[in-house]
């Protein structure tokens, strides 16, 4: 008999677990293929992108291969280029050559993971800095420490304040984690230059919203204005950018702020491929799915993670956010959707309440919500710390990690550019050629 062919597309928080969780509770069966399709052959380690921006960690530890997860699934790295839902098929491209293979699902997981919105405004797309992949973090942080670099020989004075400038837009948790970051390693980093000094370096945080942190308790949000405020980082709420340039942003009350490095944190939306699938969609672009994660008008076919709309019956139907928090747990229970449906039995739907979120601030600080309770300051930076060393997978990264965060107590953070991704990707050459 065939085996059935069960085909996960994206190797991120959702698709690897979901790999995992079936290789585990599959263990006895010989009936079922599961193949992993992905674009990279490694896991990202999301909550430690910003410790790869500020210098503290290096780019290899931040990151774990698939391969070292999986032992029974088939993993193909390749870049997707079309899904037909209904016929079940995926087409991926090889990584070295322009060759595609086509693969036929029984089941097919989608898992694409979501990118950064700029909702239309293409002018600011072209400027801006994005921090969603390794890349993204590593390009922003060359670009800044060149910025450095040009201030310090820079004499013209407008000039100057562009280059020691960065606007990040968007005070949801990753802006708000990676303005603190960035601020960090720019001060840190500016000790080293004869003609710059520390003050001059600033970093603006800007929001259309009248608020920073919406998803955490108010008073959480509040503290970490304050703290964010006392570390020199200025916030204009209640604005959005109406022009951009290479050297200055305005804002809609009018300021104009010179700057040469804007950060953009300010919407995602799911993966360009999930654009393309032919099947009902949110009005931001997700799968629209049942409970189950199922796609109700195609048997077979799933959604889960950043790319799918998932309702959320413990709390009125409203979609779970995209975390990894989610992702994960979302895997785990369509793992045993998809075994229950080819044992001929009914798929249970997918509920989980959220455990609670850490946003660090910067300098050894940030908020925790955990449950009912709430940590503030170097408690929340800690337990931060500790529960994100015990989640990244692997010893060998658990290791890397530790060692990392050694090195830089006894020695300071990296400050060093390096070239590597202006060498990889096409679109990251032209990024860095305009910054
Ligand atoms: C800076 C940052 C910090 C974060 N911090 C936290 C945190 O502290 N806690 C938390 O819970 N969440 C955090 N998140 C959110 C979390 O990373 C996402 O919610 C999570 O990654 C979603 O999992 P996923 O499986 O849906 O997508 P992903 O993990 O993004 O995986 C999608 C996968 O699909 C692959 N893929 C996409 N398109 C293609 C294609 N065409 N062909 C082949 N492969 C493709 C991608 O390469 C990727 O491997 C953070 C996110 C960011 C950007």
């Amino acid at each position: 008999m065939a085996k059935k062919q069960i085909i996960i597309v994206g190797g991120g928080f959702s698709g690897l677990k979901l790999a995992q969780t079936l290789e585990k509770i599959a263990v006895p069966r010989d009936d079922i293929e599961v193949t992993l399709v992905s674009r990279d052959n490694f896991l990202l380690f999301t909550p430690f992108l910003t410790e790869t921006l500020a210098g503290m960690l290096d780019e290899g530890d931040v990151v774990s291969p698939l391969r070292a997860f999986l032992k029974k699934t088939r993993f193909i790295m390749g870049e997707v280029t079309a899904i037909d839902v209904k016929a079940k098929t995926v087409t991926y491209r090889r990584p070295l050559n322009d060759e595609t293979e086509t693969l036929q699902a029984d089941h097919l997981i989608l898992s694409l993971g979501s990118t950064s919105s700029f909702f239309g405004q293409t002018e600011i797309e072209k400027l801006a800095f994005t921090l969603k992949s390794l890349d993204d973090a590593s390009l922003l942080r060359n670009h800044l420490m060149a910025a450095l670099e040009q201030a310090n020989e820079e004499t013209d004075t407008t000039a100057r304040q562009a280059l020691l400038t960065v606007a990040v837009v968007g005070a949801g948790y990753t802006g708000v984690e990676a303005a603190g970051a960035i601020r960090d390693l720019m001060k840190d980093a500016a000790r080293a230059y004869s003609q710059i000094r520390p003050d001059e370096i600033r970093v603006v945080l800007i929001d259309m919203a009248e608020k920073i942190l919406p998803t955490i308790d108010a008073s959480l949000a509040k503290y970490a204005l304050r703290q964010l405020k006392k570390r020199g980082i200025e916030i204009r709420l209640g604005q959005k950018i109406e022009n951009a340039n290479e050297n200055a942003i305005t804002l809609s009350k009018g300021e104009i702020i010179p700057t040469r490095s804007l950060l953009w944190s300010a919407g995602v939306m799911p993966s360009p491929l999930t654009q393309m699938l032919d099947c009902r969609k949110d009005r931001r672009g997700a799968i629209l799915v049942e409970p189950t994660m199922a796609i109700k008008e195609i048997p077979g076919v799933w959604a889960m993670g950043d790319c799918a709309s998932i309702p959320n019956l413990l709390e009125e139907g409203r979609p779970y956010k995209g975390t990894a928090q989610n992702a994960e747990r979302e895997a785990k229970k369509l793992a045993r959707n998809v075994l229950a449906v080819l044992r001929g039995e009914e798929p249970q739907p997918f509920l989980f309440r959220s455990l609670g979120e850490f946003i660090v601030l910067g300098d050894h600080v940030a908020v925790a919500q955990i449950k009912w309770l709430r940590f503030s300051g170097f408690l929340a930076w800690f337990l931060w710390r500790t529960v994100y060393l015990v989640k990244i997978p692997h010893w060998s990264r658990k290791a890397r990690v530790v060692s990392g965060w050694t090195l830089d107590l006894l020695f300071g953070r990296s400050s060093v550019e390096t070239e590597t991704p202006r060498l990889l990707r096409g679109h990251v050459l032209d990024r860095s050629t305009k910054s």
